[in-house]
């Protein structure tokens, strides 16, 4: 029964010699597989998102700097879409001088 014991303390102190030994490279291993993981999250967010707009929400056309936005996002004159309040005032003021 004390052989065991003996043999788990040998094993043990093996690992952490091992660990000790190899520290930097597990570190980055952690380091990596943290980063993949992070970067799996972020796609899978993004895709979920961007999939959502194609879906329901079509793009047009800002007619004052030509960016594109959600049409739920952007300010509509009659036809006409602008892709914030600021090309929308711009293009008001330039319409009326
Ligand atoms: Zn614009």
């Amino acid at each position: 029964m004390r052989e065991i014991f003996v043999i788990l303390v040998v094993i043990l102190v093996l690992l952490g010699l091992t660990a000790l030994r190899y520290r930097k490279q597990i570190a980055g291993i952690l380091g990596l597989a943290r980063a993949l993981k992070e970067a799996k999250d972020a796609v899978g967010h993004s895709r979920v998102i961007s999939s959502d707009e194609k879906t329901s929400i079509p793009l047009v056309n800002c007619s004052k700097c030509g960016v594109w936005v959600p049409q739920n996002k952007a300010r509509k004159i009659g036809e006409i879409f602008y892709c914030s309040d600021e090309c929308l005032s711009v293009a008001s003021v330039s319409a009326d001088a």
